[in-house]
């Protein structure tokens, strides 16, 4: 008897060990990136999407509901990669202008110089009635029981989609509430594999780093990633998403792997400064 519960109690400590280990590793250790409203991916997540246009260029029926279902087929595969990971996620998406169309009067293109405008989701908000992002993020958490939420605005333009995120030291009253602007199409009008550059971009919302070389990653890093990560969806996107994946780094960084490994943080691009 005795025996046995000294054995209890030893599997009582490993127990301990593993909930401590695996909280504690719940998303990438102190990074001032982790602090937005877009927590972490997992359990409920809450996407509020919206679609802004310009008079001269309108989004017609059909165009909107084939970026619903893109932003449904990133969602599915944003919960499986999750799942490979044990980690429960769920999302629920709504729109925020109850859907009302944002006409605006002009739609600038993305080009991935990373002086791309950043005020969009504060903009955004305020026409959905919120005098700024902070409040927008309390309100809607309030009324949706959720803290853990991003904004999607899909824009009827040609661009490189890019995230706008939220770290320690920024102004909550802009920046708080944290997402993604998605194009229409590239910026070269090309098709563009909507469903993938939804997932990356929602995965730069809760701290995943790009992986290919841009203007604040190298194209030495990017020549590792290929080695070590070769279908990491912050390395490359495209219209096969089963081809896809969060490997390990991409997965550590947004809290689904709990093992951190020594040469990650070498990966560190310059838009995620310390
Ligand atoms: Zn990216």
């Amino acid at each position: 008897m005795k025996a046995f519960v000294r054995n209890t109690c030893m599997v009582l400590t490993i127990l301990f060990q593993v909930v401590v280990i695996s909280h504690s590793a719940q998303s990438q250790p102190d990074d001032r990136w982790q602090s937005g409203s877009s927590q972490s991916l997992r359990g409920e997540v809450l996407t509020l999407y919206c679609f802004t246009e310009t008079k001269a260029n309108r989004w017609t029926p059909d165009e909107k509901r084939v970026m619903l279902q893109a932003l449904q087929q990133a969602q599915e595969w944003l919960m499986g990669q999750a799942g490979n990971w044990q980690v429960g996620l769920q999302f629920e998406a709504k729109d925020l202008l109850g859907g009302e169309v944002w006409e605006v009067d002009d739609i600038p293109t993305g080009t991935g110089s990373g002086a791309e405008r950043v005020d969009w989701i504060r903009k955004a908000t305020q026409q959905a009635g919120y005098r700024n992002a902070k409040n927008a993020y309390q309100k809607l958490s309030k009324q949706y029981g959720q803290s853990n939420m991003h904004v999607l605005i899909f824009a009827k333009a040609d661009g490189i989609s890019y995230a706008m995120r939220y770290a320690h030291g920024m102004n909550k009253k802009k920046y708080q509430l944290e997402g993604v602007l998605v194009y229409q199409r590239y910026d070269n009008g090309a098709e563009m594999p909507v469903p993938a550059i939804i997932a990356h971009e929602i995965l730069h919302t809760s701290g995943a780093w790009d992986l290919y070389a841009t203007y604040a990653q190298t194209r030495e890093k990017q020549a590792k990633a290929m080695e070590l990560y070769p279908d990491d969806i912050m390395l490359r996107v495209g219209h096969d998403l089963n081809s896809l994946k969060a490997d390990k780094l991409t997965a550590w960084l947004v809290g689904w792997n709990p093992v951190e490994e020594s040469q990650f943080e070498w990966f560190r691009p310059e838009d995620f400064k310390k």
